[in-house]
């Protein structure tokens, strides 16, 4: 069964409050190290994996059963990034490096109210940066020697974060 197999290429969550630059830093990472890149935003819009439209959150209720079904047979294979601002519901067994970004409180809310964020949803999203959530949650769910949290503030540290990252793909060995 293609379950047993070992993957040659490891998957990496990159996770992290909204506009703390997951998919900046993924995509660059993709480029690198030659790995897919996955937005499970994009993933969930393009294949429906929801079950609607949440008015008061203004955003898709995701269907987490869907989303696992869909990536499934990907990360068994290996070599994939998943970039999501969530991570307590994909199994533990997927990942080999589980990627925390952080951004500067000031820095984050200028980025968010560029993206067009305001009332609820902004403040949600500086408290939910401001109080470390994903970083708990990732905690959480994976074991702490494969959770390193980075700092995103500037494009340097997109650029530092990304060769520290390739540098690490470079080096990583399938588990015997
Ligand atoms: P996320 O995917 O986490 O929501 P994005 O990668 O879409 O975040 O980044 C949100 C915005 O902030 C984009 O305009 C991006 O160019 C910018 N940005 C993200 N990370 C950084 C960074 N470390 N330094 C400067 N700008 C950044
Ligand atoms: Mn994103």
């Amino acid at each position: 069964m293609a379950r047993d197999r070992k993957r040659q290429r490891p998957n990496i969550l990159i996770t992290g409050t909204p506009g703390t630059g997951k998919t900046t830093t993924s995509s660059a990472l993709a480029d690198a190290a030659q790995l897919r890149h996955v937005s499970v935003g994009d993933l969930v819009k393009e294949k429906s994996l929801h079950d609607g439209w949440d008015d008061e959150l203004q955003c898709y209720v995701i269907n987490e059963d869907l989303v696992c079904d869909e990536l499934e047979d990907l990360m068994d294979e290996g070599g994939i990034i998943v970039d999501y601002h969530g991570c307590g519901f994909f199994p533990e067994r997927w990942f080999d490096r589980v990627v925390v970004l952080q951004t500067e409180n000031s820095i984050l809310y200028d980025r968010l109210t560029k993206r067009g964020y305001d009332g609820a949803k902004l403040s949600n999203n500086i408290e939910c940066e401001i109080f470390q959530i994903l970083l708990e949650e990732a905690k959480e769910n994976y074991q702490e020697n494969i959770v390193v949290a980075l700092r995103s503030d500037t494009v340097e540290d997109v650029a530092r974060n990304v060769e520290t990252l390739s540098n690490w793909v470079k080096n990583w060995q399938p588990v015997s």
